[in-house]
């Protein structure tokens, strides 16, 4: 018998009927043995996650809010899967044991990670499967930094004991025994995980669109599927901003060689997207995709003979270190380096930041760009290709958008623009037009 593992992601656990389907899938193929599972999601346009709804809960608790009600809606949505689907996972119990952890004071990591947890609960008890908690086997550090061979290590002990499992995502445990989570949408992380620990032929990816799509399908009206992705693409796109699969998740099954399989659990029958190791520039197809986010700040710093004073950078990433920001990207020219930074880091600091660039490194100028979009646009030798940049500027300004930045970086494979924001919709728009049609 071979071994894949499944993860299900909220829209495919979000009601009765969806786990109904979910089960349907498990059951037609029996290498579908492990089985992660994350919080409900959205059962309809504008419905709240589960996981939200305990953001939401734990947020309350610590402004001394009451916060009966939320805990209650919380409640209704476990034991209507419950009675949905007639199993006894002993939800009334498990609330009453998390009101009164509740009571006694727990993190907002332990709150978040409920939903994950009752939901593998219900789901085990429906399929029949052993329940196995990611908080004994899924280890953090002591700073919260993921530990992922002490966790490969234990998590494969553990799971060898069961042929079938249901195992909850998104959290494990640090060493003083608190719980943790990885960041917004980590079951993916945990699934992956799961795949190399066990060993998995390949890793399933179950979620409510056909597989990766060349763009957010949100932004742009039913983009085309891609079929085959390598690990790189993959990384750099879900870096990017296409956050259908974790950019995280990648790691543990790269190491191990995993295939991804990108599927939807509304269309069982289409075959999704494979991700696997396999690198190559593919006849016919210049970009592979385009993604991107919104919310950075770039300061644009222009020092004249620049490139010939030793250090100079160092001493300007000195200078954010020493306001504790982290950085996304530093194109550069001659003698010119932008700092690209995600404008949630830069809270309160901005100005500092610039006055110690102008002073301690005798900047000739330092402009500062708020509200800046990153797009990028992936694939093999992309950069190289003639034309190509050409191209994308060209429809960026026929478009009547703006470039304000542009990074080619080191790597070959995709083209990085940096737009106003309210450009930004736009802008992947006039992209994906003009190189998929
Ligand atoms: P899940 O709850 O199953 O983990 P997510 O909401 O995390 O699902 O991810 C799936 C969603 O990602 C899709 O519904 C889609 O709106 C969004 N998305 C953004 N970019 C892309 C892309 N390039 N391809 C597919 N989906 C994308
Ligand atoms: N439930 C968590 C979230 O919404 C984790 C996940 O869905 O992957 O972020
Ligand atoms: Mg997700």
């Amino acid at each position: 018998m071979g071994i894949k593992v499944a993860k299900f992601g909220g829209t495919s656990l979000a009601d009765a009927e969806q786990i109904r389907k979910t089960k349907g899938i498990i059951d037609a193929d029996p290498d579908r043995r492990y089985i992660v599972a994350s919080a409900p999601g959205m059962r309809y346009d504008d419905d709240s996650k589960v996981t939200d709804l305990l953001y939401l809960l734990s947020s309350h608790i610590e402004q001394h809010a009451p916060y009966g009600q939320i805990l209650d809606l919380i409640k209704e949505r476990f034991l209507e899967l419950e009675s949905g689907l007639g199993v006894d996972a002993q939800i009334e119990g498990e609330f009453r044991d998390f009101e009164a952890m509740l009571k006694v004071g727990v993190t907002s990591d332990y709150i978040a990670s409920r939903g994950e947890y009752f939901n593998a609960k219900i789901l085990a008890a429906y399929l029949g499967y052993k329940f196995v908690d990611a908080a004994d086997f899924v280890l953090f550090g002591d700073k919260g930094r993921f530990l992922m061979e002490e966790t490969n290590n234990a998590l494969k002990v553990a799971l060898r004991k069961y042929e079938r499992a249901v195992v909850p995502g998104f959290y494990g445990t640090l060493p003083n025994g608190g719980i943790k989570t990885f960041s917004r949408g980590g079951s993916d992380i945990t699934g992956s995980i799961v795949a190399r620990a066990v060993g998995a032929d390949v890793y399933e990816n179950w979620t409510d669109v056909s597989g990766f799509l060349m763009a957010d399908p949100r932004i742009v009206d039913s983009p085309k599927a891609i079929d085959t992705l390598s690990y790189k693409e993959l990384r750099e796109l879900s870096y990017m901003g296409a956050k259908v699969l974790h950019e995280n998740a990648i790691y543990p099954v790269r190491l191990a060689g995993i295939p991804v399989n990108i599927r939807n659990t509304n269309d069982p029958g289409s075959p999704g997207t494979m991700i696997t190791a396999g690198e190559h520039v593919r006849e016919g197809r210049i970009v592979t995709g385009i993604a991107g986010s919104k919310d950075f700040t770039v300061i644009a710093i222009y020092k004249n003979m620049m490139s010939a004073e030793i250090g100079y950078i160092k001493r300007v990433l000195n200078i954010l270190d020493d306001y504790d920001v982290s950085l996304e990207h530093i194109p550069s020219g001659v003698d010119t380096i932008s700092l690209v930074i995600a404008s949630k880091y830069l809270d309160g600091k901005l100005e500092d930041i610039v006055d110690d660039i102008e002073k301690k490194t005798r900047a000739d100028s330092v402009d500062v760009y708020e509200d800046m979009a990153l797009i990028a646009t992936v694939g093999y030798g992309m950069a190289m290709r003639p034309g190509v940049s050409a191209k994308l500027f060209g429809t960026l300004y026929e478009a009547g958008i703006n470039i304000r930045m542009i990074d080619q970086g080191s790597s070959e494979m995709n083209i990085i623009v940096g737009v106003a924001n309210s450009d930004f919709e736009n802008a992947i728009r006039s992209i994906y037009k003009a190189f998929v049609g």
